[in-house]
């Protein structure tokens, strides 16, 4: 199991993450806005999610964790 978790009040709407994603599994959520004013990145598919970590080295912000269990 992989547990990925997206700290959206920090994120800054960027998409760079979104565009890392080998599955194709993140997006930007449209009609969501943080406490920034941006609209968070957020999982879609956690099942298809293969734990490469690309997201979360790709974030400026660190904004994404990622545990195995
Ligand atoms: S760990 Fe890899 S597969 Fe999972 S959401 Fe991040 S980039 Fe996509
Ligand atoms: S790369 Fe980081 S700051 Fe940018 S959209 Fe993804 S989670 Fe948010």
């Amino acid at each position: 199991m992989v547990q990925l978790t997206i700290d959206e009040s920090r994120c800054k709407g960027c998409g760079l993450c979104v565009r890392a994603c080998p599955k194709k599994i993140l997006e930007l959520a449209k009609n969501k806005l943080n406490e920034k004013g941006y609209h968070p990145a957020q999982m879609m598919d956690q099942a298809a999610c293969v734990a490469c970590a690309s997201c979360a080295r790709t974030c400026p912000d660190a904004v994404i964790t990622i545990e195995k269990e």
